[in-house]
């Protein structure tokens, strides 16, 4: 045990994280760098193209240090607020961390809040300066705000560059000499961290975890203490770049176990696996049940695709236990389902893969945030969806989730972003000056205002030096009313929204403005209306076209006219007929698009 190390690299979004870590692989040979597709350890496509990793993994290098074997476990964790819950697992499961801070970028808002995690785990962190082979690279000045943020002397930060190599080398001797090896007790009670999880679908759900205490062996019989599930060992073994089946995972150690499990929803992030027979005291600290926050309805465009789309949700599910989906029906929509994701980036990817993976044509509405409604006699209600609120006649008062969230700008964009958060019913909590003209705003923001065109917002009034991260800080009691939207007098209930009180006239406005520009013409004049209850609050109408648009074929070249008439139904695809009005999908979004 004492020649293990167990680390992950932690670093704002683009920092360097992925191609660092391809280059540590390299260095210690544990992959060919004749074979080393960029970027190794983000697998889904959709990582590799977005440059993002979502689901963390871990490999397993060995190196050899001053006459010494060595076994170095990385363990990958995901760059992005909504999946932060899973990096705080993966740091639980390591003793260092590997702080990369670009070296042109300088810290920002993930990397604080990931040094913050690093040290509530007590994690020795050897901070990197990443990319100084880039023309741009301030060096000296990124040291001053890491000497500032760790209080750590200026000797131990490293200079590295992922994609020239350089400052590799030091990089694995300042892990091997500056990382404690883990403790734990090797003849304890099995007490096995789990911090991830991957379907694979010939074997299951595979769990990754690191042994805290004891050791596990092929043939064991185990149970996840939180979920209380008991399995058969039917594999375990490490993780190289593929897994590799031991018969002993031993204290210490990193490694997998393929047990028979069938869906995600058994194997929790965070649960803690030991032996039936001699099992450990108590859980391993800090598990949490991660719930989704923000939700948004997901339809199909036809509505015979229903049973498909819930078995695609059901086999996205297998991979993602965060997913969650109920299923619901909309006046407008028809059937569908309420699906609960962790952020909106998680939602993005989960449309995206839908379509991508599954060919699925689905209408996702406007996210919204969950509510707890309480009623008149003091009972409370979660709500996921503005259509599903009570009465108002029956509600007590409401409540949202706030963000506790971190920005860090440089000063010139501090007037600005003050504004754009105020704007959004945001509480200054704190201003802090981090190094030269850097300083790190806190604000708690409603969650439900962030869902809806906040970060594009912030990139473009800061011209991108803005970077935020945050996390659920708790519930407060809000004036919040439900604002809905009727096209030809219908109401339309999938374009229903929960909004502040104060807001609400300026927001129907900019509703009805935006759908009538979303909304294209049609035989006969469209009404647009918000109202509040039976109070109409503003209204907008698209005027009706007047030709038929094939009339000038007739008589003409009759393929020209059917390809018109499949250009007409390819426009359609995206459309849903709401009563007898046609409305694109970018409409159930127009929220998002508000100016
Ligand atoms: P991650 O989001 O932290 O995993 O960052 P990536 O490893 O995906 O890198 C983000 C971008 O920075 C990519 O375009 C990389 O090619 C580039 N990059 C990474 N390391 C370096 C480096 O050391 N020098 C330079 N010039 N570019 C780098
Ligand atoms: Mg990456």
């Amino acid at each position: 045990m004492k020649n293990i190390r167990n680390f992950c690299i932690i670093a704002h979004i683009d920092h360097g994280k992925s191609t660092l870590a391809d280059r540590l692989l390299e260095f210690t040979k544990t992959i060919d760098s004749k074979e080393l597709q960029a970027q190794v350890l983000d697998s889904m496509d959709l990582e590799r193209e977005r440059g993002i990793t979502i689901k963390s993994t871990a490999v397993q290098m060995n190196y050899e240090y001053g006459g010494e074997k060595y076994i170095l476990n990385l363990i990958d964790t995901p760059g992005h607020v909504d999946f932060s819950y899973e990096v705080s697992r993966s740091i639980a499961a390591c003793e260092g961390a590997l702080l990369i801070v670009d070296a042109a970028q300088g810290i920002q808002a993930q990397t604080i809040s990931n040094v913050y995690m690093a040290i509530e785990h007590d994690l020795e962190i050897i901070p990197i300066i990443n990319k100084i082979d880039l023309d741009s690279a301030r060096p000296d000045e990124v040291e001053d705000q890491i000497v500032e943020l760790l209080g750590c002397p200026r000797s131990d930060i490293l200079r590295a560059s992922g994609k020239t190599g350089i400052g590799i080398e030091e990089i694995l001797a300042a892990v091997i000499e500056r990382v404690p090896a883990p403790t734990g007790d090797p003849e304890a009670p099995l007490q096995a961290l789990i911090f991830d999880s991957v379907f694979n679908p010939f074997r299951g759900i595979i769990a990754y975890f690191k042994i805290v205490n004891g050791s596990i062996a092929k043939g064991d019989l185990v149970k996840f203490v939180n979920t209380g599930k008991e399995y058969d060992a039917d594999e375990v073994g490490i993780l190289r770049l593929g897994m590799e089946a031991r018969q002993r995972v031993e204290c210490g150690d990193v490694g997998y176990i393929i047990s028979g499990i069938k869906t995600s929803k058994e194997v929790k992030v965070g649960d803690t696996i030991t032996h039936v027979k001699n099992p450990c005291d108590k859980a391993i600290e800090g598990f949490e049940e991660v719930k989704p926050m923000v939700f948004a309805g997901v339809y199909p465009i036809e509505s015979e695709e229903f049973e498909n789309l819930r078995a695609s949700l059901e086999k996205l599910q297998l991979n993602d236990a965060s997913l969650t989906f109920q299923p619901e029906s909309s006046v407008a929509l028809g059937f569908g389902f309420r699906c609960g994701f962790l952020g909106l980036l998680h939602m993005e990817i989960i449309q995206e893969r839908l379509e991508r993976e599954f060919n699925m044509d689905v209408i996702t509405t406007v996210p919204n945030v969950s509510y707890k409604v309480y009623d008149k006699k003091g009972a409370v209600k979660e709500v996921h969806n503005p259509a599903g609120l009570p009465d108002p006649t029956l509600i007590d008062h409401i409540e949202e989730p706030y963000i506790r969230s971190s920005i860090i700008t440089s000063t010139t964009y501090i007037g600005p972003i003050m504004t754009l958060c105020l704007g959004k019913r945001g509480i200054l909590i704190k201003q802090e000056y981090i190094s030269g003209d850097r300083v790190e705003i806190i604000f708690d923001l409603p969650l439900g205002e962030i869902v809806i065109d906040f970060y594009d917002k912030l990139k473009s009034i800061s011209k991108g030096y803005a970077s935020f991260d945050y996390h659920i800080h708790d519930f407060r009691p809000s004036k919040l009313v439900k604002l809905d939207i009727l096209l030809n007098g219908e109401p339309v209930d999938a374009l229903s929204t929960l909004t502040h009180a104060d807001n609400a006239q300026s927001f129907g406005r900019r509703m009805c403005e935006k759908l009538k520009e979303l909304i294209p013409r049609q035989q006969f004049d469209i009404a647009i209306q918000a109202a509040i209850g039976a109070k109409i609050i503003a209204r907008e109408t698209v005027k009706a076209v007047r030709k038929d648009v094939t009339a000038k074929c007739y008589g003409g070249d009759i393929s020209r006219k059917r390809k018109l008439l499949e250009k007409q139904k390819e426009g359609k695809k995206r459309m849903k007929q709401v009563g007898n009005v046609e409305v694109p999908q970018k409409a159930f979004l127009a929220v998002l698009k508000l100016d």
